[in-house]
């Protein structure tokens, strides 16, 4: 069975690795948002990639969330003594990958490239695309200012409130290699339970992307991000109260119009209409075994 996963870097990849524990190797593709990318102390940085990297690899810091288990922050440290920028965390063993990537990037291998030999050396069995190689930066509209996405979600705390959300270069950006061709391949496309503004948002504002999924002859199927009315992580509910007008499944559905076909959602967050059909599940994915129980549900419901 071939499957497409739209993806961010936190519910999305775990999500991710739910689905990678319970298909068989090579099955699974996820095109990872790269909206939230930036250059740091002259450093290319995949947030979304590397999280999905280092989750579906094993090296993830678990507690964390986000990063390299075992992380030591020394190189940020002595950069942030040289006057250098230190807001944005990116650990000693973390660094090390953006070396070899930003190198690769400077001599002209796409994104997507680097992102399958990383992937590779790592001993990855799925296939992580990003969803272009072309620029595409998320911005965020707040009552404060616009600002680039990391500048607001990690430099201000993601404190302000969001009226908008723009996805620069989105309007010129082409699919990267593969991702056109696992969409028209795949048995079923799935949506994770990621932010739908800030990472599903730029993957489907890539017009090729969402034309593929309008015109899909199988089943599409996302995942809630919300349980019990709100985000596990992060601003999602937020963002949604403000900008859908609720944090409800419906508001989900919602961003989604013409996407999906069902929205499984967790059984705390009950609703009794949707324009699309609702699967109740337990989506909480406390740990791997949970994780992968919701995989199997999404997969089932993606056929039944
Ligand atoms: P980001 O790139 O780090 O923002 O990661 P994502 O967008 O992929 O993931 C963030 C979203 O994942 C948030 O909106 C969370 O509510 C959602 N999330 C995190 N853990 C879980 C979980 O266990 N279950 C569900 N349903 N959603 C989750």
């Amino acid at each position: 069975m071939k499957v497409v996963l739209l993806s961010g870097g936190g519910g999305g990849a775990r999500f991710a690795r739910g689905l990678d524990g319970v298909l068989a190797p090579g099955e699974l593709t996820v095109i990872g948002n790269v909206g939230d990318d930036l250059e740091i102390l002259g450093l290319h940085v995949s947030p979304d990639l590397d999280s999905l990297l280092y989750t579906l690899a094993g090296l993830i810091d678990l507690e964390r969330g986000w990063g390299r288990a075992g992380e030591t922050w020394n190189a940020l440290e002595s950069a942030g003594a040289w006057g250098g920028e230190s807001w944005f965390r990116v650990g000693d063993l973390d660094i090390g990958l953006h070396l070899v990537r930003t190198q690769a990037l400077r001599d002209g291998v796409p994104l997507s490239e680097v992102t399958e030999q990383l992937a590779g050396r790592a001993g990855v069995q799925s296939r992580i695309l990003p969803a272009t190689d072309d620029r595409l930066r998320t911005k965020v509209v707040t009552p404060a200012g616009t600002f680039p996405f990391q500048e607001w979600y990690v430099g201000r705390g993601h404190r302000d409130d969001v009226d908008a959300v723009e996805y620069d270069g989105a309007a010129d950006a082409t699919p990267a290699p593969g991702v056109l061709a696992a969409l028209a391949a795949a048995d079923a496309i799935l949506i994770a339970p990621s932010n739908p503004y800030l990472s599903i948002g730029p993957i489907v504002a890539i017009q090729p992307i969402r034309q593929a999924i309008e015109r899909r002859g199988v089943r599409c199927v996302a995942v809630s991000p919300l349980v019990g009315g709100a985000a596990v992580t992060g601003p999602a509910g937020r963002m949604l109260s403000r900008m859908a007008g609720g944090a409800t499944p419906r508001h989900v559905t919602d961003c989604y119009v013409g996407l999906i076909d069902r929205l499984v959602i967790d059984e705390s967050d009950f609703a009794a209409e949707a324009p699309v059909e609702l699967v109740m599940a337990k989506t909480l994915m406390s740990d791997h075994e949970a994780e992968r129980r919701l995989a199997d549900v999404v997969l089932e419901t993606s056929c039944a």
